[in-house]
Protein backbone atom coordinates (compact mmCIF):
# COMPACT_ATOMS: atom_id res chain seq x y z
CA UNK A 1 0.00 0.00 0.00
CA UNK A 2 2.94 2.16 -0.76
CA UNK A 3 3.03 5.54 -3.59
CA UNK A 4 -0.51 5.43 -3.45
CA UNK A 5 -1.69 9.02 -4.92
CA UNK A 6 -4.75 9.76 -3.38
CA UNK A 7 -6.81 7.97 -0.58
CA UNK A 8 -10.36 8.14 -0.55
CA UNK A 9 -12.37 7.39 2.33
CA UNK A 10 -15.82 6.17 2.31
CA UNK A 11 -17.15 3.41 -0.23
CA UNK A 12 -20.81 4.75 -0.02
CA UNK A 13 -21.64 6.06 -3.56
CA UNK A 14 -20.35 9.48 -3.52
CA UNK A 15 -16.77 7.52 -2.81
CA UNK A 16 -16.91 4.66 -5.27
CA UNK A 17 -18.25 6.37 -7.69
CA UNK A 18 -14.86 9.37 -7.89
CA UNK A 19 -12.56 6.33 -6.72
CA UNK A 20 -13.51 4.98 -10.26
CA UNK A 21 -13.12 8.51 -12.08
CA UNK A 22 -9.77 8.61 -11.00
CA UNK A 23 -8.70 5.45 -11.65
CA UNK A 24 -9.25 6.30 -15.40
CA UNK A 25 -6.10 9.43 -14.59
CA UNK A 26 -2.87 8.23 -14.19
CA UNK A 27 -3.16 8.20 -10.63
CA UNK A 28 -2.57 5.36 -8.04
CA UNK A 29 -6.15 5.40 -5.97
CA UNK A 30 -6.76 3.42 -2.85
CA UNK A 31 -10.36 3.27 -0.88
CA UNK A 32 -10.90 2.27 2.38
CA UNK A 33 -14.04 1.48 3.18
CA UNK A 34 -16.42 -1.32 4.72
CA UNK A 35 -16.04 -3.96 1.75
CA UNK A 36 -18.07 -7.23 3.41
CA UNK A 37 -20.83 -9.25 1.20
CA UNK A 38 -22.64 -9.04 4.49
CA UNK A 39 -23.78 -5.61 4.70
CA UNK A 40 -27.09 -5.11 6.19
CA UNK A 41 -29.67 -3.86 3.08
CA UNK A 42 -30.99 -0.71 2.13
CA UNK A 43 -34.54 -0.28 1.26
CA UNK A 44 -33.83 3.46 -0.26
CA UNK A 45 -34.33 3.64 -3.27
CA UNK A 46 -33.07 7.36 -5.40
CA UNK A 47 -34.18 9.47 -7.42
CA UNK A 48 -31.24 9.93 -9.96
CA UNK A 49 -30.92 12.61 -12.49
CA UNK A 50 -29.59 12.88 -16.13
CA UNK A 51 -26.07 14.43 -14.86
CA UNK A 52 -26.04 11.89 -12.76
CA UNK A 53 -26.99 9.02 -14.93
CA UNK A 54 -24.41 10.24 -16.73
CA UNK A 55 -21.62 10.27 -14.83
CA UNK A 56 -22.54 6.39 -13.41
CA UNK A 57 -22.84 5.64 -17.12
CA UNK A 58 -19.48 6.43 -17.80
CA UNK A 59 -17.82 4.43 -15.44
CA UNK A 60 -20.01 1.17 -16.42
CA UNK A 61 -22.28 1.15 -13.14
CA UNK A 62 -25.44 2.31 -13.92
CA UNK A 63 -28.36 -0.36 -13.21
CA UNK A 64 -31.09 -1.33 -15.50
CA UNK A 65 -34.44 -2.38 -15.41
CA UNK A 66 -36.34 -3.44 -13.22
CA UNK A 67 -33.70 -1.62 -10.29
CA UNK A 68 -33.93 1.33 -12.12
CA UNK A 69 -37.46 2.94 -13.23
CA UNK A 70 -38.15 6.16 -15.37
CA UNK A 71 -39.91 8.89 -13.87
CA UNK A 72 -42.60 10.11 -16.45
CA UNK A 73 -44.66 12.30 -14.54
CA UNK A 74 -44.52 14.04 -10.83
CA UNK A 75 -46.81 15.03 -9.19
CA UNK A 76 -46.97 17.33 -6.00
CA UNK A 77 -50.12 18.39 -3.41
CA UNK A 78 -49.84 20.80 -0.66
CA UNK A 79 -51.63 20.80 2.06
CA UNK A 80 -54.78 22.62 1.17
CA UNK A 81 -54.81 20.24 -2.08
CA UNK A 82 -53.07 22.42 -4.58
CA UNK A 83 -51.53 20.05 -7.20
CA UNK A 84 -48.27 20.64 -9.33
CA UNK A 85 -47.88 18.01 -11.96
CA UNK A 86 -44.59 18.10 -14.32
CA UNK A 87 -44.32 16.08 -17.64
CA UNK A 88 -42.84 15.19 -20.63
CA UNK A 89 -44.30 18.18 -22.36
CA UNK A 90 -41.99 20.41 -19.92
CA UNK A 91 -38.77 19.22 -21.28
CA UNK A 92 -39.40 21.47 -24.78
CA UNK A 93 -37.03 19.41 -27.36
CA UNK A 94 -36.14 16.95 -25.37
CA UNK A 95 -39.73 15.46 -24.70
CA UNK A 96 -38.98 11.75 -25.13
CA UNK A 97 -36.70 11.81 -21.68
CA UNK A 98 -38.14 10.72 -18.97
CA UNK A 99 -38.50 13.65 -15.75
CA UNK A 100 -35.57 11.33 -13.71
CA UNK A 101 -34.99 7.90 -12.99
CA UNK A 102 -35.77 6.16 -9.45
CA UNK A 103 -32.94 3.11 -8.66
CA UNK A 104 -32.78 1.06 -5.66
CA UNK A 105 -30.17 1.84 -3.72
CA UNK A 106 -28.78 -1.85 -3.25
CA UNK A 107 -28.74 -2.38 -7.02
CA UNK A 108 -26.37 0.58 -7.89
CA UNK A 109 -24.24 -0.17 -4.98
CA UNK A 110 -23.87 -4.01 -6.27
CA UNK A 111 -23.18 -2.01 -10.17
CA UNK A 112 -20.22 0.14 -8.17
CA UNK A 113 -18.69 -3.02 -6.14
CA UNK A 114 -19.02 -5.16 -9.60
CA UNK A 115 -17.23 -1.76 -11.21
CA UNK A 116 -14.34 -1.71 -8.55
CA UNK A 117 -13.80 -5.13 -9.10
CA UNK A 118 -12.18 -4.53 -12.68
CA UNK A 119 -10.94 -1.36 -12.12
CA UNK A 120 -7.43 -0.96 -10.87
CA UNK A 121 -8.62 0.85 -7.75
CA UNK A 122 -6.79 -1.02 -4.56
CA UNK A 123 -9.87 -1.23 -2.15
CA UNK A 124 -8.71 -1.57 1.38
CA UNK A 125 -11.57 -2.52 4.69
CA UNK A 126 -11.39 -0.58 7.39
CA UNK A 127 -12.98 -1.36 10.59
CA UNK A 128 -16.77 -0.73 10.66
CA UNK A 129 -17.37 -1.01 13.90
CA UNK A 130 -16.66 2.58 14.61
CA UNK A 131 -19.35 3.47 12.67
CA UNK A 132 -22.01 5.43 14.66
CA UNK A 133 -25.71 5.38 14.09
CA UNK A 134 -25.80 7.68 17.01
CA UNK A 135 -27.03 10.64 14.45
CA UNK A 136 -30.00 11.45 16.36
CA UNK A 137 -31.50 14.59 15.89
CA UNK A 138 -32.69 17.01 18.65
CA UNK A 139 -33.62 20.23 18.21
CA UNK A 140 -33.96 22.66 14.95
CA UNK A 141 -31.28 25.53 16.44
CA UNK A 142 -27.90 25.94 14.88
CA UNK A 143 -25.31 23.21 16.78
CA UNK A 144 -21.93 23.23 15.84
CA UNK A 145 -20.00 19.85 15.79
CA UNK A 146 -16.53 20.89 16.09
CA UNK A 147 -15.13 18.09 13.74
CA UNK A 148 -11.20 17.87 14.15
CA UNK A 149 -12.14 14.58 12.79
CA UNK A 150 -10.96 11.90 11.97
CA UNK A 151 -10.25 8.04 12.91
CA UNK A 152 -9.03 4.74 11.96
CA UNK A 153 -7.44 3.42 9.09
CA UNK A 154 -6.19 5.85 6.27
CA UNK A 155 -3.64 5.35 3.39
CA UNK A 156 -0.61 8.03 3.65
CA UNK A 157 -1.13 9.96 0.33
CA UNK A 158 -0.50 13.60 -0.84
CA UNK A 159 -4.23 13.87 -1.35
CA UNK A 160 -7.09 12.40 1.24
CA UNK A 161 -10.68 12.40 0.25
CA UNK A 162 -13.01 12.44 2.41
CA UNK A 163 -16.59 10.61 1.75
CA UNK A 164 -17.38 9.27 4.86
CA UNK A 165 -20.99 10.49 4.49
CA UNK A 166 -22.94 12.57 7.50
CA UNK A 167 -21.47 10.16 10.25
CA UNK A 168 -18.22 11.81 9.71
CA UNK A 169 -18.44 14.36 12.58
CA UNK A 170 -20.01 11.41 14.97
CA UNK A 171 -17.14 9.23 14.50
CA UNK A 172 -14.25 8.96 17.26
CA UNK A 173 -11.57 11.11 17.32
CA UNK A 174 -9.15 9.09 18.54
CA UNK A 175 -6.64 7.43 16.61
CA UNK A 176 -5.85 10.59 14.63
CA UNK A 177 -3.74 9.36 11.23
CA UNK A 178 -5.20 12.60 9.54
CA UNK A 179 -5.98 16.11 11.08
CA UNK A 180 -9.04 17.54 9.58
CA UNK A 181 -9.46 21.00 11.14
CA UNK A 182 -12.83 21.90 9.73
CA UNK A 183 -16.58 22.67 11.39
CA UNK A 184 -19.50 21.31 10.35
CA UNK A 185 -22.94 23.26 11.15
CA UNK A 186 -25.40 20.92 11.65
CA UNK A 187 -28.87 21.58 11.97
CA UNK A 188 -31.56 18.66 13.02
CA UNK A 189 -34.94 19.15 11.08
CA UNK A 190 -36.92 17.78 14.06
CA UNK A 191 -37.46 14.92 11.32
CA UNK A 192 -36.93 11.31 10.31
CA UNK A 193 -37.41 9.59 7.05
CA UNK A 194 -39.08 6.24 7.01
CA UNK A 195 -38.42 3.91 3.77
CA UNK A 196 -40.19 1.10 3.28
CA UNK A 197 -41.70 -0.55 0.07
CA UNK A 198 -45.47 -0.87 -0.67
CA UNK A 199 -47.60 -2.63 -3.90
CA UNK A 200 -50.81 -2.36 -4.61
CA UNK A 201 -53.35 -5.11 -3.50
CA UNK A 202 -54.67 -5.10 -7.15
CA UNK A 203 -51.94 -7.21 -9.36
CA UNK A 204 -53.44 -5.79 -12.28
CA UNK A 205 -52.77 -2.06 -11.01
CA UNK A 206 -49.43 0.19 -12.41
CA UNK A 207 -47.92 2.96 -11.08
CA UNK A 208 -47.49 4.04 -14.39
CA UNK A 209 -43.83 5.85 -13.55
CA UNK A 210 -45.52 8.35 -11.55
CA UNK A 211 -44.01 9.76 -8.74
CA UNK A 212 -46.00 11.11 -6.13
CA UNK A 213 -45.47 13.57 -3.06
CA UNK A 214 -47.67 15.12 -0.46
CA UNK A 215 -46.76 17.87 1.60
CA UNK A 216 -49.19 17.87 4.95
CA UNK A 217 -50.13 19.40 7.65
CA UNK A 218 -52.59 18.38 11.04
CA UNK A 219 -53.29 19.83 13.90
CA UNK A 220 -51.62 18.41 17.31
CA UNK A 221 -53.77 18.63 19.81
CA UNK A 222 -53.54 22.19 21.54
CA UNK A 223 -51.66 23.03 24.77
CA UNK A 224 -51.67 27.09 25.64
CA UNK A 225 -47.68 26.75 26.56
CA UNK A 226 -46.58 25.29 23.33
CA UNK A 227 -46.06 27.93 19.81
CA UNK A 228 -48.47 27.87 17.20
CA UNK A 229 -45.33 26.81 15.15
CA UNK A 230 -45.01 23.52 16.99
CA UNK A 231 -48.81 22.99 17.54
CA UNK A 232 -48.76 21.55 14.04
CA UNK A 233 -47.81 18.15 12.50
CA UNK A 234 -45.92 18.25 9.51
CA UNK A 235 -44.80 15.48 6.78
CA UNK A 236 -43.52 14.71 3.35
CA UNK A 237 -44.68 11.24 2.24
CA UNK A 238 -43.46 10.45 -1.08
CA UNK A 239 -44.15 7.46 -3.21
CA UNK A 240 -41.39 6.69 -5.85
CA UNK A 241 -42.41 3.94 -8.60
CA UNK A 242 -39.62 1.05 -8.56
CA UNK A 243 -39.37 -2.41 -10.12
CA UNK A 244 -39.36 -1.17 -13.59
CA UNK A 245 -41.93 0.29 -16.17
CA UNK A 246 -44.41 -2.09 -15.97
CA UNK A 247 -43.73 -2.20 -12.09
CA UNK A 248 -46.76 -2.31 -9.57
CA UNK A 249 -44.35 -1.26 -6.14
CA UNK A 250 -43.69 2.06 -4.68
CA UNK A 251 -40.64 2.50 -2.69
CA UNK A 252 -42.44 5.39 0.54
CA UNK A 253 -39.85 8.14 1.92
CA UNK A 254 -41.70 9.43 4.46
CA UNK A 255 -40.47 12.72 6.18
CA UNK A 256 -42.34 13.34 9.59
CA UNK A 257 -41.96 13.93 13.32
CA UNK A 258 -39.62 11.87 15.68
CA UNK A 259 -42.99 10.65 17.65
CA UNK A 260 -44.67 10.19 14.49
CA UNK A 261 -42.18 8.26 13.00
CA UNK A 262 -42.08 5.98 15.98
CA UNK A 263 -45.82 5.24 15.74
CA UNK A 264 -45.26 4.30 11.48
CA UNK A 265 -42.97 1.96 12.28
CA UNK A 266 -44.75 0.15 15.02
CA UNK A 267 -48.27 0.22 12.51
CA UNK A 268 -49.52 -3.48 11.58
CA UNK A 269 -49.35 -4.14 7.69
CA UNK A 270 -53.04 -3.10 8.04
CA UNK A 271 -52.83 0.11 9.92
CA UNK A 272 -50.18 1.34 7.69
CA UNK A 273 -51.75 0.81 4.43
CA UNK A 274 -54.48 2.84 6.52
CA UNK A 275 -52.14 5.61 7.07
CA UNK A 276 -50.76 5.58 3.54
CA UNK A 277 -54.69 5.99 2.53
CA UNK A 278 -54.95 9.22 4.87
CA UNK A 279 -51.78 11.08 4.36
CA UNK A 280 -52.39 10.01 0.32
CA UNK A 281 -55.50 11.86 0.43
CA UNK A 282 -57.09 8.70 -0.31
CA UNK A 283 -55.52 8.53 -3.75
CA UNK A 284 -54.11 5.22 -2.55
CA UNK A 285 -56.86 3.25 -0.27
CA UNK A 286 -55.19 0.02 -0.68
CA UNK A 287 -51.14 -0.19 -0.75
CA UNK A 288 -49.51 -3.49 0.76
CA UNK A 289 -46.28 -3.13 3.01
CA UNK A 290 -43.58 -5.88 1.41
CA UNK A 291 -40.67 -4.85 3.10
CA UNK A 292 -39.08 -3.91 6.32
CA UNK A 293 -39.31 -0.26 7.20
CA UNK A 294 -35.74 1.76 8.31
CA UNK A 295 -35.58 4.68 9.36
CA UNK A 296 -33.05 8.04 8.91
CA UNK A 297 -32.74 11.31 11.02
CA UNK A 298 -32.62 14.84 8.76
CA UNK A 299 -30.80 17.41 8.95
CA UNK A 300 -28.95 20.37 6.80
CA UNK A 301 -25.27 20.63 7.22
CA UNK A 302 -23.01 21.99 5.96
CA UNK A 303 -18.54 21.87 6.52
CA UNK A 304 -17.54 25.74 6.59
CA UNK A 305 -13.70 24.33 5.08
CA UNK A 306 -13.81 21.55 2.37
CA UNK A 307 -10.12 20.81 2.06
CA UNK A 308 -6.57 22.23 4.20
CA UNK A 309 -3.78 20.97 4.81
CA UNK A 310 -2.99 17.89 7.48
CA UNK A 311 0.96 17.51 6.98
CA UNK A 312 3.38 19.59 5.54
CA UNK A 313 3.31 17.51 2.23
CA UNK A 314 -0.62 15.96 2.44
CA UNK A 315 -4.06 17.30 2.54
CA UNK A 316 -7.48 16.73 2.50
CA UNK A 317 -10.87 17.51 0.71
CA UNK A 318 -14.61 16.68 1.95
CA UNK A 319 -17.06 15.07 -1.30
CA UNK A 320 -20.26 14.33 -0.87
CA UNK A 321 -22.27 13.99 2.47
CA UNK A 322 -19.25 14.60 4.44
CA UNK A 323 -19.41 18.03 2.79
CA UNK A 324 -23.40 18.46 3.11
CA UNK A 325 -26.46 16.76 3.68
CA UNK A 326 -29.97 18.08 2.70
CA UNK A 327 -33.66 17.17 3.36
CA UNK A 328 -34.65 14.34 1.11
CA UNK A 329 -37.66 15.98 -0.27
CA UNK A 330 -36.31 17.01 -3.21
CA UNK A 331 -33.81 13.96 -3.92
CA UNK A 332 -30.80 16.31 -4.81
CA UNK A 333 -28.31 15.07 -1.88
CA UNK A 334 -26.74 11.99 -3.79
CA UNK A 335 -27.27 14.58 -6.93
CA UNK A 336 -25.46 17.06 -5.26
CA UNK A 337 -22.76 14.37 -3.91
CA UNK A 338 -21.70 13.26 -7.48
CA UNK A 339 -21.46 16.62 -8.60
CA UNK A 340 -18.35 17.28 -6.37
CA UNK A 341 -17.19 14.22 -7.71
CA UNK A 342 -17.21 14.88 -11.38
CA UNK A 343 -16.09 18.33 -10.35
CA UNK A 344 -12.57 17.15 -8.25
CA UNK A 345 -11.84 14.51 -10.97
CA UNK A 346 -12.87 16.99 -13.63
CA UNK A 347 -9.88 19.66 -11.91
CA UNK A 348 -7.81 16.31 -11.67
CA UNK A 349 -8.24 15.43 -15.82
CA UNK A 350 -7.18 19.21 -16.72
CA UNK A 351 -4.37 18.91 -14.29
CA UNK A 352 -3.52 16.06 -16.51
CA UNK A 353 -4.80 16.78 -20.12
CA UNK A 354 -2.46 20.02 -19.63
CA UNK A 355 0.68 18.47 -18.35
CA UNK A 356 0.63 20.09 -15.05
CA UNK A 357 1.22 17.08 -12.97
CA UNK A 358 4.39 18.64 -11.44
CA UNK A 359 2.03 20.48 -9.37
CA UNK A 360 1.40 18.47 -6.46
CA UNK A 361 -2.10 16.67 -5.30
CA UNK A 362 -1.73 18.60 -1.80
CA UNK A 363 -2.25 22.30 -3.23
CA UNK A 364 -4.01 23.88 -1.73
CA UNK A 365 -4.67 26.33 -4.63
CA UNK A 366 -5.70 23.96 -6.63
CA UNK A 367 -8.07 22.38 -3.60
CA UNK A 368 -9.63 25.38 -2.72
CA UNK A 369 -10.85 26.38 -6.38
CA UNK A 370 -13.08 22.61 -5.97
CA UNK A 371 -14.38 24.29 -2.83
CA UNK A 372 -15.17 27.87 -4.03
CA UNK A 373 -16.55 26.20 -7.32
CA UNK A 374 -18.98 23.23 -5.44
CA UNK A 375 -20.21 25.64 -2.78
CA UNK A 376 -21.34 28.13 -5.48
CA UNK A 377 -23.33 25.63 -7.36
CA UNK A 378 -25.01 23.70 -4.54
CA UNK A 379 -25.96 26.74 -2.49
CA UNK A 380 -28.95 27.57 -4.72
CA UNK A 381 -29.96 24.00 -4.42
CA UNK A 382 -29.53 23.86 -0.44
CA UNK A 383 -30.99 27.07 -0.15
CA UNK A 384 -34.13 26.33 -1.83
CA UNK A 385 -34.59 22.90 -0.17
CA UNK A 386 -34.21 24.19 3.42
CA UNK A 387 -36.45 27.33 2.61
CA UNK A 388 -39.21 24.56 1.26
CA UNK A 389 -39.01 22.74 4.58
CA UNK A 390 -39.41 25.60 6.86
CA UNK A 391 -42.05 26.87 4.87
CA UNK A 392 -43.92 23.84 4.96
CA UNK A 393 -42.74 23.12 8.89
CA UNK A 394 -44.20 26.39 9.77
CA UNK A 395 -47.60 26.27 11.35
CA UNK A 396 -48.04 30.49 11.58
CA UNK A 397 -51.66 31.15 8.64
CA UNK A 398 -49.25 33.24 6.86
CA UNK A 399 -46.91 30.43 6.42
CA UNK A 400 -49.84 28.56 5.41
CA UNK A 401 -51.01 31.39 2.75
CA UNK A 402 -48.15 31.25 1.31
CA UNK A 403 -47.45 28.02 0.12
CA UNK A 404 -50.79 27.21 -0.91
CA UNK A 405 -50.90 30.92 -2.87
CA UNK A 406 -47.18 29.99 -4.20
CA UNK A 407 -48.54 26.92 -5.41
CA UNK A 408 -51.20 28.29 -7.26
CA UNK A 409 -48.90 30.73 -8.81
CA UNK A 410 -46.43 28.07 -9.73
CA UNK A 411 -48.69 25.83 -11.30
CA UNK A 412 -49.57 28.80 -13.37
CA UNK A 413 -46.57 30.14 -14.60
CA UNK A 414 -45.88 27.23 -17.19
CA UNK A 415 -42.23 29.05 -18.02
CA UNK A 416 -41.03 28.77 -14.19
CA UNK A 417 -42.31 24.96 -13.73
CA UNK A 418 -40.14 24.41 -16.92
CA UNK A 419 -36.82 26.12 -15.59
CA UNK A 420 -37.40 24.39 -12.66
CA UNK A 421 -37.45 20.98 -13.91
CA UNK A 422 -35.01 21.67 -16.35
CA UNK A 423 -32.97 22.81 -13.05
CA UNK A 424 -33.24 19.58 -11.63
CA UNK A 425 -32.40 17.88 -14.30
CA UNK A 426 -28.62 19.48 -14.33
CA UNK A 427 -28.64 19.59 -10.69
CA UNK A 428 -24.51 19.08 -10.66
CA UNK A 429 -22.63 21.61 -12.15
C1 LIG B 1 -34.43 8.69 3.42
C2 LIG B 1 -33.49 9.33 2.45
C3 LIG B 1 -33.80 9.38 1.11
C4 LIG B 1 -32.92 9.98 0.21
N1 LIG B 1 -33.27 10.05 -1.11
C5 LIG B 1 -32.44 10.63 -1.99
C6 LIG B 1 -32.80 10.73 -3.37
O1 LIG B 1 -33.90 10.33 -3.78
N2 LIG B 1 -31.91 11.28 -4.25
C7 LIG B 1 -30.70 11.77 -3.82
O2 LIG B 1 -29.94 12.29 -4.66
N3 LIG B 1 -30.33 11.68 -2.52
C8 LIG B 1 -31.17 11.13 -1.60
N4 LIG B 1 -30.80 11.04 -0.29
C9 LIG B 1 -29.46 11.54 0.12
C10 LIG B 1 -28.40 10.44 -0.04
O3 LIG B 1 -28.72 9.36 0.78
C11 LIG B 1 -27.03 10.97 0.36
O4 LIG B 1 -26.81 12.24 -0.15
C12 LIG B 1 -25.94 10.00 -0.16
O5 LIG B 1 -26.12 8.72 0.38
C13 LIG B 1 -24.56 10.52 0.21
O6 LIG B 1 -23.60 9.59 -0.22
P1 LIG B 1 -22.14 9.57 0.41
O7 LIG B 1 -21.40 8.51 -0.34
O8 LIG B 1 -21.61 10.95 0.46
O9 LIG B 1 -22.36 9.15 1.94
P2 LIG B 1 -22.86 7.75 2.55
O10 LIG B 1 -23.93 7.17 1.70
O11 LIG B 1 -23.22 8.05 3.97
O12 LIG B 1 -21.61 6.80 2.50
C14 LIG B 1 -20.50 6.97 3.37
C15 LIG B 1 -19.72 5.66 3.42
O13 LIG B 1 -18.51 5.85 4.16
C16 LIG B 1 -18.29 4.74 5.04
N5 LIG B 1 -17.45 5.26 6.14
C17 LIG B 1 -17.82 6.00 7.20
N6 LIG B 1 -16.75 6.27 7.97
C18 LIG B 1 -15.67 5.71 7.38
C19 LIG B 1 -14.25 5.65 7.69
N7 LIG B 1 -13.75 6.22 8.77
N8 LIG B 1 -13.44 4.99 6.84
C20 LIG B 1 -13.92 4.41 5.74
N9 LIG B 1 -15.24 4.41 5.40
C21 LIG B 1 -16.11 5.07 6.22
C22 LIG B 1 -19.69 4.31 5.43
O14 LIG B 1 -19.70 2.95 5.78
C23 LIG B 1 -20.46 4.54 4.13
O15 LIG B 1 -20.39 3.40 3.31
C24 LIG B 1 -31.67 10.48 0.65
C25 LIG B 1 -31.35 10.41 2.02
C26 LIG B 1 -32.25 9.86 2.91
C27 LIG B 1 -31.89 9.81 4.37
Amino acid sequence: MENVDICIRGNGIVGSTLALLLSRLNLRVALIGNFQAAKLPDIRAYAINAKSKSILESIHAWPTEPSCTEVQQIRVSSDEGELIEFAHELMGSNAAAPLSWIVEVDALEAELAKALKLSSVQCVPYSASLESSSESSSKRSPSRANSSLSHLSTVPAPLTVICEGSSTRVLGKENLNTYINTHTKRTPYHQFALATHVTFKNPDQKHWGIAHQWFNSFNNAPAASVPPESQKEFEILALLPIGGSSGNTFAVVWSTSEKRNHELALLSDAELTQALAQSSKNVFPDLVAVSARQSWPLALSSAAAWCGRSSAKESWVLCGDSAHSVHPLSGMGLNLGLGDAYALYELLHTREKEHLTWRPLSELRLLRSYERQRKLAILPYVQFIDKIQLLFASGYPIAKLIRNQGFKAFNALGGLKEWTIKKAMQANF
